[in-house]
């Protein structure tokens, strides 16, 4: 993975959005240490999860797990060149003075082109960034 191309795309995204990205983290399964994924997501519902290509081992990504079960349209992310497999990378603004997290940028690197681009992004309130980034 490309780490700071697609950390630039999160920070100009999140410039263009209007709260700044500050912090990131790259996403290894729990169960196996890959870090190539299936990618489902609704952007409008805040919820995100991802499913390793090697063990195949499911994760809903930050606090998707309290509502992802109640959520019913979920986008499995796609690059323009057909590849459905991606390294993920987060990145939280944070509320002023505060470690809480205001806004999430799912950030998606193709593992076949390679090409890399915020696919998501939503808002939060959750208390303590490093948690929530430690469950990306
Ligand atoms: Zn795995
Ligand atoms: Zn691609």
């Amino acid at each position: 993975m490309d780490q700071k191309k697609l950390e630039q795309e999160i920070v100009q995204y999140s410039k263009d959005n209007g709260y700044l990205a500050e912090h990131f983290a790259v996403a290894s399964c729990d169960h196996c240490g890959h870090q190539r994924f299936n990618v489902s997501f609704n952007a409008d519902e805040g919820v995100a999860a991802r499913t390793c290509s090697s063990c195949e081992s499911e994760h809903a990504i930050g606090d998707s797990d309290e509502y992802i079960e109640d959520v019913e349209d979920l986008v499995r992310a796609q690059c323009r060149c057909g590849g459905k497999e991606f390294e993920v990378m987060g990145g939280v603004a944070l509320y002023a003075s505060s470690v809480a997290v205001r806004w999430f940028y799912l950030g998606l690197e193709c593992a076949k082109c390679g090409s890399s681009a915020v696919y998501g992004d939503w808002k939060h309130a959750y208390d303590g960034y490093a948690e929530f980034l430690e469950r990306l």
